[in-house]
C-alpha cells in the first residue's frame, strides 16, 4: 500500500519482502484511495479488499505481463541460403523461412505450434547451428487491435435523445437515472453516450448484471461501437481476465464490460460509468468483502469526475429516493421504442378456482390460444425471497408474528413458525385465526411445473430454465438462443429467464405462484416482487404481436396487485417508498448486519449477544439492535447461523459504532469458535 520507514507492528511480527514483483506499482493512488475507501466502508480487512480487486494470476505473484519463450532467427540464420537447407532437411528450411519472415522480434511457442505443429523437433538441429536462438520476452497481447466496420444505429427518439442531452450538458460528476420500461431503448442511449467518450479517446465501464454478460450484448456493442471491448467476469480463464485487466489498465481497452468486481479495473481514461438494470441482486458480492458494486461504482464516478448513467425498468428504491431528494436526475423512457404495445397484464383469480399442479384453466387455455398463433409462452416461477409460510385457504390470512409486524416462518423440518425478526416461535395453527378454515404451506417447484406442461400439451417442447437445468457450463446460452430461436414452444423457469433477454416469439407470460412474494419475511419483499414481475412481463410482446401476462393470485383485491395492473412498477414503489418513510426501513435508515456461525449454537448466540452488548455501549441512542436471532437457515453446512442487525437513522454513527466494534470482536475470546462477518447495507436479511 505504500513504502514506510517504521511501524506500529511489533518488530517479530514484522515479515520480511521476499521479492520483487513489479518495478511499478500495479495500482494507481487513485485506485488505491477507492480500495481504501472500500476497506471503511465495509469495514472489511484491506489485505482482503485488495486481493478481491485483483485478477486471480496476480494474486497469486504473477507479473503483470507473462513472461513467454521467443524463438528467432539469428542473423547467420538469416544470412543462410533457404534452398541449400531445402534439399537437405526440407522440415529445417520450412521452420527457418517461418522464422526470418517473422524478423529480429520472434515468434511465441504457442503460435509455431499453431503454423507448424512439429517445429520443436526441428528446432534442435538449428539452435546448435547458431541460425536460430531463444530469449524470454513479455508475452503481447495476441490480437491486434482491429478497427471494426460500425454498423449504425436508429435515429434517436425524442425521450432517448433528451436522455442523451441532459448527460452531456451536466460537465463532470453526475447521476442519472434511466428509467426506462422493458425495450425502451435503454441501450441504444447507452450506445450514444459511450460512443462520445470513445470519440475523446477516454474508457467507458460498462457494469451488467451476471445473467446480462451474453455474445448477444458484447456482439451488439462490437458492432454499434467498432471497438473490441475487454471483459472481466468469472466464466473467462485467470489469463483471459488478466489480460483484460492489463488491456484495461494500460488504456488500452476503451470499453470495459463486466459484471460486480470489473467496478475496481484500473481505468487510467475514465471518461463514464453506465450500471445496466441497477436493481439486479448480483451486483451485490453476498460473502466475503460484501460490498455494493453500483454503490462503489457510485462513489468511482463522483471521485473521477464523470457522470454515471444507472438504468433500469424496475429501479430500486434506495436510488428513486436520490431523484426524489434531488441528488440523482431522473431520465424517463415511458414508451417502448420501434412501437411494440406495452403487455396487457391480466389479474387471475386463483382463490376459488380448481388448479391442476397450480395451473389454472384460465392460464391453460391462455397458452393454448397463444401457441396457435404461432406464439410462444413462458412460465415464470418466483422463488426469490421465497420463504414457506402457512396461508389461509378461503381468507388468505397469513400467520403474523404476535410481537413484530412480521411474517412468521415455517420450519417444515421442526414443525414450528418462526419469527425472523425477533425469534419467536410457536406450533403452527391449523386452522386460520380469522375464519377458522384450514390453512396449508404455500409453494410450488420448476419441475412440478414442466411435469404438468408435458402432460397437457403432449406435442409440444417445453424447456425448462433454472438453475438446476443450466449447472453445466454453457447450457444456459443453449437454452437462452433455443428460446430466442422459438425451438421451444413453452418456457418455465425463475428469474435466470426474466432478465434482459429477447425472445421474438413470446406473446405471453405466466406468473404461477405469484402470491409468495406477498408474503416474503423481508421488507424488500413488495419492492423486489414487483421487480421480477415488471422483468419477466417484459419478455412478452417484444415484436408485432402484443404481448399478454397473466399473474395467478389467490389475493386479487390485494392493493399490490391493483397498483402494479393500473401504474405498473411505479404504483408500487411509490407506496413502497412511502411505507419505508413511515417504518424507518432502507432507505429511510441504514443497517449492518453481523452474521455468526459456529458448531453449537450457543456460541454463535454468545458472541453476538457480546456484540450486541457493545452496541449498546457505544452507539448509545443513536444505533437500534435488533437481536440476536436463528438465521432463516438456522444450520448450514453443520454450521449454526444466528445474526445480529443494527439500524440506524444516521449512517455516521452506525459507522462510527463498526469503526469500534470490528477490533474488539477480533479480539474477543468468544470469537474463536466464531466464523463472523459484517454486512454493510445488507440486501437479504435473512
Ligand atoms: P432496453 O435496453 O431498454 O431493453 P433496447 O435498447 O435493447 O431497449 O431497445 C429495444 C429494441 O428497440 C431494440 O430492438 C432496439 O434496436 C430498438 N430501438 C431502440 N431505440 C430505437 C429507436 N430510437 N428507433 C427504433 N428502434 C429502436
Ligand atoms: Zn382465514
Ligand atoms: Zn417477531
Amino acid at each position: 500500500m505504500a513504502v514506510t520507514s517504521d511501524s506500529s507492528v511489533r518488530h517479530g511480527k514484522l515479515k520480511a519482502a521476499e521479492a520483487l514483483l513489479d518495478e511499478k506499482p500495479l495500482l494507481s493512488e487513485t485506485e488505491l484511495a477507492l480500495i481504501r475507501f472500500t476497506s471503511d466502508y465495509y469495514h472489511h480487512p484491506i489485505g482482503e479488499v485488495v486481493a478481491a480487486t485483483l485478477p486471480a494470476l496476480l494474486r497469486r505473484g504473477s507479473a503483470l505481463f507473462p513472461v513467454v519463450t521467443m524463438t528467432a532467427a539469428t542473423p547467420a540464420g538469416a544470412a543462410t541460403a533457404l534452398d541449400v537447407l531445402e534439399k537437405r532437411a526440407p522440415k529445417q528450411a520450412a521452420l527457418m523461412a517461418l522464422l526470418v519472415d517473422s524478423g529480429a522480434n520472434g515468434v511465441d511457442a504457442d503460435t509455431l505450434t499453431e503454423m507448424m505443429p512439429g517445429w520443436r523437433r526441428v528446432s534442435g538441429a538449428l539452435l546448435e547451428k547458431g541460425l536460430i536462438e531463444q530469449f524470454e520476452a513479455r508475452a503481447e497481447p495476441r490480437e491486434a487491435v482491429v478497427e471494426l466496420e460500425m454498423e449504425p444505429g436508429p435515429t434517436l427518439n425524442e425521450d432517448q435523445q433528451h436522455a442523451v442531452d441532459a448527460v452531456r450538458q451536466k460537465p463532470g460528476f453526475g447521476a442519472f437515472l434511466l428509467d426506462g420500461v422493458t425495450g425502451s431503448g435503454k441501450t441504444e442511449v447507452y450506445l450514444d453516450l459511450i460512443q462520445n467518450v470513445l470519440r475523446d479517446g477516454r474508457q467507458t465501464l460498462l457494469l451488467v448484471p451476471e445473467i446480462g454478460l451474453t455474445p448477444q450484448l458484447t456482439g451488439r456493442l462490437r458492432r454499434r461501437l467498432g471497438v473490441e471491448p475487454a471483459l472481466l467476469h468469472s466464466g473467462l480463464t485467470d489469463l483471459e481476465r488478466l489480460s483484460g485487466w492489463r488491456e484495461a489498465r494500460s488504456g488500452r481497452a476503451k470499453l470495459v464490460v463486466g459484471t460486480r468486481s470489473a467496478v475496481f479495473a484500473p481505468l487510467p481514461e475514465l471518461g463514464l460509468i453506465v450500471v445496466d438494470e441497477e436493481h439486479d441482486a448480483s451486483l451485490k458480492q453476498q460473502e466475503g468483502l460484501r460490498y455494493s458494486a453500483r454503490d462503489i461504482a457510485i462513489v468511482r464516478a463522483s471521485r473521477a469526475g464523470v457522470p454515471i448513467i444507472l438504468g433500469s425498468a424496475t429501479p430500486t428504491l434506495e436510488v428513486l429516493r436520490h431523484c426524489e431528494e434531488g441528488g440523482y436526475q431522473r431520465l424517463e423512457l415511458p414508451q417502448r421504442a420501434g412501437g411494440a404495445e406495452p403487455p396487457a397484464v391480466r389479474i387471475v383469480d386463483v382463490s376459488r378456482s380448481r388448479l391442476d399442479e397450480g395451473l389454472s384453466d384460465t392460464l391453460i387455455d391462455a397458452i393454448d390460444k397463444h401457441l396457435a398463433n404461432n406464439g410462444q409462452a413462458l412460465l415464470f416461477l418466483n422463488r426469490r425471497g421465497f420463504a414457506p409460510t402457512l396461508i389461509c385457504t378461503a381468507c388468505g390470512n397469513v400467520c403474523e408474528c404476535r410481537r413484530c409486524d412480521a411474517r412468521m416462518t415455517l420450519h417444515a423440518e421442526v414443525g414450528r413458525l418462526r419469527c425472523h425478526h425477533c425469534g419467536a416461535e410457536r406450533v403452527p395453527d391449523e386452522h386460520c385465526e380469522e375464519c377458522g378454515s384450514p390453512l396449508k404451506p404455500l409453494g410450488a417447484g420448476t419441475q412440478r411445473i414442466e411435469d404438468v406442461l408435458k402432460r397437457r400439451f403432449p406435442d409440444r417442447a417445453v424447456l425448462r430454465v433454472d438453475s438446476d437445468s443450466t449447472r453445466r457450463k454453457g447450457s444456459m446460452d443453449e437454452a437462452l438462443s433455443a428460446a430466442a430461436l422459438g425451438e421451444a414452444d413453452i418456457l418455465v423457469g425463475t428469474q435466470m429467464l426474466s432478465k434482459g433477454h429477447h425472445f421474438p416469439k413470446l406473446t405471453l407470460v405466466g406468473v404461477i405462484n405469484a402470491d409468495q412474494g406477498l408474503f416474503g419475511t423481508d421488507f424488500r419483499s413488495d419492492e423486489r416482487m414487483a421487480q421480477s414481475i415488471v422483468q419477466v412481463a417484459g419478455r412478452a410482446g417484444r415484436e408485432q404481436m402484443r404481448g399478454e401476462v397473466l399473474v395467478q393470485t389467490a389475493f386479487p383485491e390485494h392493493p399490490f396487485w391493483q397498483q402494479l395492473v393500473s401504474e405498473s412498477y411505479h404504483g408500487v414503489a411509490i407506496r413502497a417508498l412511502a411505507e419505508r418513510r413511515t417504518t424507518g426501513w432502507p432507505p429511510y435508515s441504514r443497517l449492518a448486519l453481523i452474521r455468526a456461525a459456529a458448531h453449537q449454537r450457543g456460541d454463535a448466540h454468545a458472541f453476538l449477544s457480546r456484540a450486541l452488548r457493545r452496541v449498546e455501549a457505544l452507539g448509545r441512542d443513536a444505533v437500534r439492535a435488533l437481536g440476536p436471532v436463528d438465521a432463516l437457515m438456522a444450520r448450514r453446512a453443520g454450521r449454526y447461523r444466528a445474526q445480529l442487525l443494527l439500524q440506524s437513522d444516521d449512517r455516521a454513527a452506525l459507522h462510527s459504532v463498526l469503526r469500534q466494534l470490528r477490533p474488539e470482536l477480533e479480539a474477543e475470546p468468544a470469537g474463536r469458535k466464531v466464523r463472523w462477518s459484517i454486512d454493510v447495507d445488507p440486501l437479504d436479511l435473512f
